[in-house]
Order: structure tokens, then sequence, then C-alpha cells
């Protein structure tokens, strides 16, 4: 079998979207208002995007029957989150058009391919060693310092799979710690700011970022993003063309996020690289009411092969994760005005659980 080009869809074409969480669920919602209908594909009994979907199946990603029908039901596929398994990329890539493709999963499922990959584009990153040892670790702290950060090559999340080698951090501890997994030792970037570029790439390599959003996380997850960035307009211009030519680089089609570290002051700002997200991010869900497009809207967009909607921004926003707990405030969320809320349907407020969103878009300040 060889795998489909590029078709461009229309609406009442149906989308098949891998996992289900609150990522999917927004999909598929900007998806219905563009006249596209969903299947969701994703392994647990109860899921956020369900409750929004047209159709979905429940099914392992190793289940070659269950995804044989999902392929045969849907017209292209994507997918929510970059830990789609490659042997499930490639079969459903098969049968149906994947987008983004199977390259953008392979590079930025392992952050030892995607140092490389940013690095080789001639574009910062932290200064990098691969782990695959005891002696591995020892060898790379000697030559990166302390402090310095050893992550998991794989299935990192919201600082998960990560720890910090401090100058008191016995090696051999940290190592256990993730797992000895195969890892990555990264040299500490002393950063200002924390900022992402989301931006989209269509088929006929149109381009089109948001503006550069800052981020504010609090124990390791994303708890408030702001636009605009406190950057110098040249390291918002020098950050979007890096987005710009990583999305060139991977052929990429859809919306993707590029995390990043501020460094330095004034004229001698810059951006350093840290991760890559082939898929609709956190940190872009201030769209949905403070740009034109939403990056939801503007995913389904690049993958149909629609042309690109306008990613101008509508006044100052601010977004707000609600983590857990911080839920329950929706009823006060709801009287406010101007505040809009988002809420996933998440059944069990759980620590650490992101529940919903709050956008709140403000006139630009002369
Ligand atoms: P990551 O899982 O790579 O997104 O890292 C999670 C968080 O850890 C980042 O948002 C940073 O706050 C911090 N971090 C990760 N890598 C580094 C680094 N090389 N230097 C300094 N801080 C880092």
């Amino acid at each position: 079998m060889s795998a489909p080009v590029f078709q461009s869809f229309g609406p009442g074409a149906v989308l098949g979207i891998i996992g289900g969480g609150q990522l999917a669920r927004m999909i598929a919602l900007a998806a219905s208002d563009l006249g596209i209908r969903s299947h969701i594909f994703a392994p647990e009994p109860e899921n956020p995007a369900f409750d929004v979907a047209a159709a979905y199946t429940v099914g392992a990603y190793e289940d070659e029957a269950a995804l044989a029908r999902f392929a045969e039901a849907v017209d292209l596929v994507t997918y929510e989150f970059e830990n789609v398994p490659a042997a499930t990329a490639a079969f459903l890539s098969q049968r149906k058009p994947l987008h983004p493709g199977a390259r953008a999963l392979a590079v930025t499922q392992d952050r030892l391919s995607e140092k490389a990959f940013v690095a080789d584009l001639g574009l910062a990153v932290a200064p990098f060693r691969a782990v695959d040892s005891l002696a591995d670790l020892e060898a790379a702290v000697a030559a990166l310092g302390r402090p310095s950060v050893l992550k998991t090559r794989r299935f990192g999340y919201d600082g998960k799979g990560q720890v910090k080698i401090l100058p008191g951090t016995d090696l051999d501890e940290a190592y256990r710690a993730i797992g000895q997994a195969p890892a990555v030792l990264e040299g500490f970037v002393t950063f200002s700011r924390e900022v992402s570029v989301v931006a989209a790439r269509g088929s006929d390599g149109s381009f089109a970022a948001f503006d550069l959003c800052e981020n504010e996380h609090r124990d390791h997850i994303l708890a408030f993003t702001r636009i605009p960035a406190k950057v110098t307009a040249g390291t918002e211009a020098d950050a979007i063309e890096a987005a710009r030519q990583i999305g060139e680089a991977l052929g990429y089609v859809g919306v993707f996020a590029v995390e990043m570290f501020v460094v330095g002051e004034g004229a001698g700002e810059s951006v350093v690289v840290n991760e890559i997200a082939p898929r609709v991010h956190n940190s872009g869900h201030w769209t949905s009411e403070g740009a034109e497009t939403s990056q939801f809207h503007q995913h389904v967009r690049a993958v149909c092969g629609f042309p690109l909607g306008s990613a101008r921004r509508r006044g100052r926003v601010e977004m707000e994760n609600l983590v857990g707990d911080a839920a329950l405030r929706w009823r006060d969320l709801l009287a406010e005005p101007g505040a809009h809320l988002h809420l996933y349907g998440k059944r069990e407020a759980r620590a650490g659980r992101k529940m919903g969103h709050v956008t709140r878009v403000s006139p630009e300040q002369a």
C-alpha cells in the first residue's frame, strides 16, 4: 500500500482525531464550525472529546482491527498528542492522509533527535549530551556543569521525567529517579522569560504565526499565558522566524508550538529553543477569543487543505489555566464581565489536572 498524497477536503468530511482529551475536544468543536464531523479514537472509555464528536472508537493504539475500522470511517487523521506510537501513525498513514506527518512525530517524540534537529537548523538550543548509562551522565555533568537538567528522551511532559542536577545531587540517585531510561542532559539556561510561538503551516507552504506568547508555570504546569510577550520586536521576529524554519524543515501541515527561553537583555536579548509540540498547544488557548482565528480552527483549516485564517490578535490577552480545584470558581468566572470560560467536562478535579481555562481580552494600551 502506498501512502495517500495530500488531498483537500470540503465541509462534510470526517476528521479522525487520535486522543480524546481537551485538545481533541476543542479541535472537534472547531471542526464542527467548519462543517467537518469528528471521529475520536482513544483507549480510555471516558473522554472529554467524546461528548462533542459525531463518533468515537474506544480501542488500544495497538489494536489494528479497531484502527482499520477507524481509518475506514474517516477521510483524514490528525492527533492531539505527540506520543502516538510510531506503528499506529504508520498504520493509519498507509490508509488515510495523516497530518501532521510521521516525520514530525518521529523528530519530536525523542528529545535527543529533537535537539539535534533544531541545532542542525542553526537555531540556539541548550548544550546537550546523550545519556545512556551512569558513566555517560558523569561525563555529561563534567562537561556541562551544575546546575543542569536530566530529562528522559521520551514521554516527558509538565516536568515529569526530569531531574535538576544541583551542586549536591547524587548522580546515581538522579539517574534512578528517571528510571535509568535513555536520557539527555541539558545545560541550565538562565532565562528571563518562557515564551512560545504557536503557528500553522498549510500544505501549500503557507505560514501563519500567532503573536509570541509569554508563559508562566506553577509546579511545572502552565498557569498563565499573556500576550503580548514582554520582549523586543526583534526577539519576537526571531522567535517566529525560528518556528517558520522548523515547520518548513519538517514539511509540517497543521498547528504546532515551539517553546523557547528568552535570554540576555535589550539588544543582547535572544531565544533558545526548548521543545517542539507537533499539535495545538495549551499556550495557544488564548486564540479562541484573542485572535481572529483560533488555533483549533487554524489546525482544522491546515489539515483539511483550506486557506489559513488571519492570526491577528484582538487586544491584550491573558489565558488562565484552571488546574484541579481552581475550576470550582466556575460560577464566579461566569459572572465576571469579559471572562470567557472553557470547561473540559472532566468529572473529577484531581490535583494537577487541567479542568478548564479562562481567557480575558482587553483593549490594547496606547
Ligand atoms: P520541558 O519539559 O523541557 O518543557 O521543561 C519543563 C520546564 O523546566 C521548562 O518550562 C523550564 O521551566 C524548565 N527547564 C527545562 N529545561 C531547562 C533548561 N535546560 N534550563 C533551565 N530550565 C529548564
